[in-house]
């Protein structure tokens, strides 16, 4: 039997961050030690009273379909976040909740952009959003960045990229994998940009609370009308406060535009899960000091890692302001980041994600989001697998 897999599905690259996690996985079984710098989520646990909220809730029997985009007292708010968080004034109809800040970008895409569009995005890239540009028949359009500029793109670079079929530039500051924070006047300068070409923007702000050094997250969307007219922020609840299986996220759209995702999403998954939402609604209303503890924890991490990444002759590494991940240069070892990924996963059992699937081939992707000890030995072996490297 021959199946015909559809155009779209057949031109998505397959994920490598996956394949190197399954490896991981099946050394780790098979009683070897691994060190595991590849996760992309956070190793604390969901605040308990986030746990308690969704329990209650299951208990109390709220286990039916919700409205499609989510329930009024969490659209309310999220729509409260951003006021409190931004001064942004989203009206809940603006709001909606989806299954992973994931399946925001997914929806942003499909409802926004259609064969012969171009999307504009800066590499390193999170993997997911050339594929999920492919899925919806427009083209990826990748600028280019590198470790000299600390991976930003510039107005320049952007303006450049732009033609008359660009509809979306995907902005994500706080970075994955590179950790790169833009700082307030670099943003406005870009959107400045896109506002003149009446290009939309997709601003991915899901590490928005994981930022270090005293800064301080400013969305896009918050320094004129019309910004704020040009984009749509996703987010949502994995990184800030450790619910990557709850499966929640959200977005914050022009009218136009969230009631056309509304519509995506009530013929596609319908609500994401009923008593998920309530523990949702206690994330964002309850004590965020749960935040305090883990920022200091993940600033001390960072700070060995990079000064240790820095210490490996051969390696350099800018260091990340936000997020969990820091991005090190590996390109004076002579070998494409798959094969250094796969060797250094085979002699000394790191599993670190290769740059290659980032869109930047001369860098590996290393998670500090473990601990300490995990992240002490793992450079331990990272520093005697490139001394041998380099003979
Ligand atoms: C983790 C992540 C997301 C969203 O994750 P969900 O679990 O789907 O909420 C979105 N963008 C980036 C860049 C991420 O790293």
């Amino acid at each position: 039997m021959q199946y015909r897999i559809s155009q779209q599905a057949a031109a998505l690259s397959p994920s490598l961050t996956l394949a190197i996690d399954a490896k991981a996985k099946q050394m780790k079984a098979e009683g070897r030690n691994v060190i595991g710098f590849g996760a992309g989520e956070p190793d604390f646990d969901t605040p308990k009273h986030i746990k308690d909220a969704a329990a209650r809730a299951l208990a109390e029997g709220f286990t039916k379909y919700t409205p499609s985009s989510g329930i009024p007292e969490l659209r309310k708010a999220i729509a409260e976040k951003f006021k409190r968080d931004h001064g942004l004034d989203y009206k809940p109809s603006q709001i909606i909740v989806s299954c992973g800040g994931k399946h925001s970008c997914f929806n942003t895409i499909m409802a926004t952009c259609q064969p012969g569009d171009e999307v504009i995005i800066p590499a390193p890239y999170w993997l997911s959003y050339p594929e999920m540009v492919k899925l919806a028949g427009a083209k990826p359009v990748i600028i280019s960045t590198t470790d000299a500029t600390e991976f930003k793109v510039t107005p320049g670079q952007l303006e450049a990229a732009i033609t008359p079929q660009t509809r979306l530039f995907i902005l994500n500051s706080p970075s994955n994998p590179t950790g790169t924070v833009y700082s307030p006047s670099e943003l406005k300068a870009l959107g400045d940009i896109c506002v003149k070409h009446h290009v939309l923007i997709l601003s991915d702000e899901i590490y928005e609370k994981l930022v270090y050094d005293g800064a301080h997250h400013v969305s896009v969307a918050s320094f004129s009308p019309d910004h704020y007219a040009h984009t749509i922020i996703t987010n949502g609840f994995s990184k800030a406060y450790a619910m990557t299986g709850w499966r929640l996220g959200y977005l914050a759209a022009p009218e136009p535009i969230a009631a056309a995702i509304d519509a995506i999403q009530s013929h596609s998954t319908s609500n994401p899960t009923s008593f998920a939402q309530k523990g949702a609604v206690a994330a964002l209303t309850g004590p965020q000091d749960h935040l305090t503890e883990w920022l200091q924890e993940y600033a001390k991490r960072r700070q060995i890692a990079h000064e240790w990444l820095n210490r490996i002759p051969g390696m350099t590494c800018v260091n990340a302001r936000g997020a969990f991940y820091l991005f090190p240069n590996i390109a004076k070892f002579g070998l494409d980041s798959r094969t250094f990924c796969a060797r250094l996963l085979e002699e000394e059992l790191v599993a670190a994600v290769p740059g290659i699937a980032f869109g930047a081939d001369n860098y590996i992707r290393i998670s500090y989001a473990t601990s300490l000890a995990n992240i002490e030995e793992g450079l331990r072996r990272i520093e005697r697998f490139a001394r041998r490297l380099a003979g």
